[in-house]
């Protein structure tokens, strides 16, 4: 049985699409000014988690993701300026030059990372039309109000506003910043559409003047058009819990009435060094930063699946170290199952998919079920570990078909075995082969083989 944590209750429920065979889902994407960073990139993965995990269970997904490439201000609520006009001026190009060259980047980095790409890519320039539509529509309802910069979302006349973040509006009003904008009727009150001044790069032609979509009605627009009013999953990180989730809701459910995502599912932050990732700390590493120093991107995946997507994960380097051997370590070991013709008992091979599936719809438990991945490469070289690391593979996404090939063994043999090697081998040095046949059946007695091959002595354990 498939079960989700949801935000919305905030525990585990099961999952019961409205289609059962069919699950469709919305997932928050980036915003395209610059690159995007391991944070982004560890709630990109969580994404690809979760619909790794829905096929493995069965399901088909409809899957839609936005491309900001406008409206998204410098701050999450209405201050600043547009994230895209900002870096086209750094950068001396266009918002939509901007715009191409960033989600080029990004989904080659989606692709570095086996996240797979949803089936509907949705950038916001395209969708304006969408977009007005749906502020007329919020606007026939009463939803909305004019100011002399925009047009405002009326949280007062949505009582249901909160119910994700479960944060009190009274409170939210007596922690707000001095309000730069007298017009709002309330500070959390939020832009719909933007009017521009004629500098604006971007802007377009709608019934309040030339101007530019809130971040906001984007995904609200995208999504319901797509998907339709009520949905599936909605996914993004937990940073947008309590503005951007939280107006989408208002935005989906003040015209229809109804529940219009049943389940939100969100994932946890990466930290650098214990704190905050930010650009000014110069801890915000890209995937082509790690690719210089020598790390795969892969090793990023394994190193992000090791925590359950609902923890924070801190990156240090030391933790990506490890990830590396432990990926080096996992790669040989199948290659040498791989390598087996041997059978493993299928009751074996049955019983760890059982508990492999059990882990992945347990909320997407991946830690766990790459645990037992780990247990099972222990078990004696097989052909059938090999195969079923494949299975496993479907919900991890580690290209465990790409094996290395494969390397000896190295068995670690003790002290005391080693030094009767060594002494054996002076033995027949000597030619007291005797001495070298008496040593031979001590190695034996405490459980390896000794054989002579023409590359040297190899010393195995006796199976
Ligand atoms: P943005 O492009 O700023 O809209 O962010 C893209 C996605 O990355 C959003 O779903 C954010 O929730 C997520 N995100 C931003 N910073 C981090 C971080 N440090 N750790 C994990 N996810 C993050
Ligand atoms: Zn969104």
């Amino acid at each position: 049985m498939l079960r989700f944590y949801n935000t919305l209750s905030r525990q585990k429920e099961e999952f019961k699409p409205l289609n059962p065979k069919y699950v469709t889902m919305y997932s928050c994407g980036p915003t395209v000014y610059s690159y995007a960073h391991i944070g982004n990139l560890r709630t990109y993965i969580f994404m690809d988690l979760i619909r790794r995990t829905l096929k493995l269970s069965g399901y088909k997904i409809k899957g839609v993701m936005n491309i900001t490439d406008v409206g998204h201000l410098m701050a999450d609520s209405d201050d600043g300026e547009d994230k895209m006009a900002v870096a086209a001026k750094k950068q001396n190009k266009t918002p939509w030059e901007i715009a191409e060259y960033y989600s080029k980047i990004f989904f080659e980095d989606l692709q570095k990372l086996n996240i797979g790409r949803p089936e509907i890519i949705a950038k916001a320039t395209e969708h304006i039309d969408d977009m007005i539509k749906y502020v007329q529509n919020l606007e026939s309802h009463g939803f909305s109000y004019e100011t002399s910069d925009g047009i405002y979302f009326d949280i007062a006349k949505f009582p249901n506003y909160g119910c994700l973040s479960r944060a009190n509006l009274d409170d939210q009003l007596a922690g707000a910043r001095v309000e730069v904008n007298d017009e709002k009727r309330h500070p959390a009150d939020f832009a719909l559409w933007k009017k521009a001044d004629p500098l604006h790069i971007m802007q377009w032609q709608s019934p309040w003047g030339m101007g530019y979509p809130g971040w906001h009605i984007e995904c609200s627009a995208m999504s319901q058009k797509y998907l339709g009013k009520t949905f599936d999953i909605h996914s993004g990180g937990v940073d947008h819990i309590p503005i951007h989730h939280e107006n989408e809701i208002a935005q989906n459910e003040a015209i229809t009435g109804e529940k219009s995502v049943n389940y939100w599912i969100h994932g946890e932050f990466m930290l650098v060094d214990n704190g905050k990732m930010s650009k000014s700390l110069g801890n915000t590493y890209t995937i082509a930063q790690l690719e210089e120093k020598g790390y795969s991107p892969l090793d990023f995946r394994f190193f992000c699946l090791n925590t359950h997507y609902r923890k924070k994960l801190n990156f240090t380097f030391d933790g990506l170290d490890a990830a590396k051997v432990s990926r080096e370590r996992l790669m040989q070991a199948l290659a040498l199952h791989k390598a087996s013709s041997a059978p493993t008992n299928p009751d074996t091979i049955a019983k760890y998919k059982q508990d492999f599936h059990a882990a992945i719809e347990d909320d997407i438990n991946i830690p766990l079920a790459l645990g037992l991945l780990f247990t099972a490469i222990k078990e004696p070289k097989s052909k059938d570990i090999y195969e079923l690391a494949l299975y496993f593979d479907k919900a991890l996404g580690l290209s465990l078909d790409k094996l290395p090939a494969p390397k000896e063994e190295t068995i670690d043999v003790p002290e005391e075995v080693m030094a009767l090697v060594e002494k054996r081998k002076q033995a027949k040095k000597d030619r007291d082969f005797d001495l070298a046949d008496q040593i031979r059946a001590e190695i034996t007695a405490l459980g390896y083989n000794v054989l002579d091959t023409r590359e040297g002595v190899k010393v195995t354990p006796i199976k």
